[in-house]
């Protein structure tokens, strides 16, 4: 599954240079210091040698850089916070247009609303918002873009109670595949506003959201319980029957995991799988407790390190086990209900996860999702009450195919009709991609795609591919 490839790029010198000239940014190339830290993302599975990496610091880089790609007939790469899991804002001879550099971040209190660049991260956007006890829902791993998170609908410990990322975006500026900036909302441009919120990278490059924002913490009631493994039946079975009862302001998962070396866990456990029952409680504290109580007596508890921590730490708790460079493979499953068929899957699957690095996530969404119209936005799986999410991890390319295939085999017991979601996807599939919209949403994301991007310009992303 490492993808390596190396080649000749096909850009002309002069091309070349006289692009890097004319940017505001800077333009990364093969044999600068610089290379290979810029050219790599968070999966280490993607080892990719682009011709160019344009660190764009406004719209006019990202235009430039957009025409350039076009103009050259070079595969275009676009990059917010590189956390994409099948290594699409990396490209081997192509560019790379990267966004990092563009983390401007306005936050108006008063009107509740926030306007942030193309590059930010969710610590980023988090930090700014917290300054006045504001928030948007956000990923659970803050080092993760908000554009690629967003674009693709963006789940978090908020949605519940404030919907998805993509439901709060009240305006989007993107850049076309012909190189022309667009400013999106209900109002302007309504077909390409409805796309960006959930059809992904397909339509052009997002250089700023305008979010609502709303009323979080500082400190909001959160962590995790670990229960052993031995008792997965009960703790499914219980957890499933906790969140039918579950408020709107509780958020939470299951992580069905191997017990970290943690002060907080005895030692006795460490190395061994235990079921984590994560939470966060976005309402009233002193509610809290009683609200989360269901979810913290789901079996017998090894521990149970749920307190009121600021909001932003929380959102920055499980970095350290996410960390950057590994060999990582996502897959996902939506399930309209936590059925005791999928139940099952889960716990089989489990039994012979194939390292202590591969996880199953089962995460509860309902609440704000489901209350969007399901033709309001790209992201349509607004009936599916939860989403599996498989995380598969070698620390390098040694049996990295193995844990692959066990990934693909827990999602197709799950049935092979089971819908996925595109932001936990791990590969480029037609298929896939499908088999993540209902057909209707489907049809009209392609013929957006026809309307902005009919050569496909922007085809390194979970691809919408256009008919005309
Ligand atoms: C550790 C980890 C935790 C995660 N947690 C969550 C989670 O809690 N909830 C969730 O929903 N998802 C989560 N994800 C999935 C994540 O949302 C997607 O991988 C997303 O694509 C990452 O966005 P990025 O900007 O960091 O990625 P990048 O690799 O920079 O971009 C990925 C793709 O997004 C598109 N894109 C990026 N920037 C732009 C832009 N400015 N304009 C248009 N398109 C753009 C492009 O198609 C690009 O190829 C997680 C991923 C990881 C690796």
């Amino acid at each position: 599954m490492t993808t390596t490839q190396t080649g000749s790029a096909r850009i002309g010198e002069a091309t070349l240079a006289e692009f890097a000239a004319g940017l505001r940014g800077t333009a990364v190339r093969p044999g600068d210091q610089d290379y290979d830290r810029e050219r790599s993302i968070w999966n280490g599975a993607h080892d990719r040698h682009p011709a160019v990496i344009a660190r764009c610091a406004g719209v006019a880089d990202v235009i430039r850089t957009v025409d350039l790609a076009r103009s050259e007939g070079l595969p275009l790469a676009v990059r917010g916070g590189g956390h994409s899991i099948p290594g699409f804002s990396t490209v081997d001879d192509g560019v790379v247009l990267d966004l990092s550099l563009m983390k401007g971040i306005q936050v108006n209190p008063e009107s509740r609303r926030v306007t942030a660049q193309g590059g930010c991260t969710w610590k980023d956007l988090d930090a700014e918002t917290q300054q006045f006890g504001l928030a948007v829902t956000g990923g659970l791993v803050s080092s993760t873009g908000i554009a690629g998170y967003t674009t693709g609908g963006g789940i978090g410990w908020l949605m519940r109670k404030y919907g998805l990322a993509a439901d709060n975006v009240v305006a989007a500026d993107v850049v076309t595949a012909d190189g022309l900036f667009v400013h999106t909302s209900a109002e302007e441009h309504p077909d390409l506003f409805w796309g960006l919120r959930g059809g992904g990278g397909n339509f052009g490059v997002v250089t700023s959201f305008e979010f609502e924002l709303h009323e979080v913490g500082p400190a909001v009631l959160s962590g995790l319980v670990f229960y052993p493994a031995d008792e997965a039946e009960q703790v499914l079975r219980g957890y499933a029957a906790a969140c039918a009862a579950a408020p709107d302001e509780l958020t939470t998962l299951v992580n069905m995991t191997t017990a970290p070396p943690v002060p907080f866990l005895p030692e006795g456990t460490h190395g061994k799988p235990v079921i984590a029952v994560g939470g966060c409680w976005s309402g009233d504290l002193d509610a809290g407790e009683a609200a989360t109580a269901p979810f913290r007596s789901l079996g017998t508890a090894i521990a149970d390190v749920f307190a009121p921590n600021p909001y932003a730490a929380w959102q920055q708790a499980l970095d350290p086990l996410y960390p950057r460079g590994l060999h990582n493979y996502f897959r996902s499953a939506f399930l309209r209900t936590a059925d005791d068929a999928s139940l099952r899957v889960l716990m089989d699957s489990f039994v012979n996860v194939p390292n202590a690095l591969t996880e199953i996530h089962l995460q509860h969404l309902g609440g704000a999702v489901a209350r969007v119209p399901s033709d309001a936005t790209a992201f349509a799986a607004r009936d599916q009450e939860f989403i599996v999410n498989i995380v598969a991890r070698t620390p390098t390319a040694e049996g990295f195919a193995d844990v692959v295939e066990w990934a693909r085999g827990v999602t197709s017991a799950l049935g092979r009709d089971a819908a996925t979601f595109v932001n936990f996807t791990g590969e480029a599939s037609v298929a896939l991609v499908r088999a993540s919209y209902p057909p209707d949403t489907y049809r009209r994301l392609v013929e957006l795609k026809n309307e902005y991007d009919p050569t496909n310009l922007f085809r390194l992303n979970q691809n919408i591919a256009p008919s005309a």
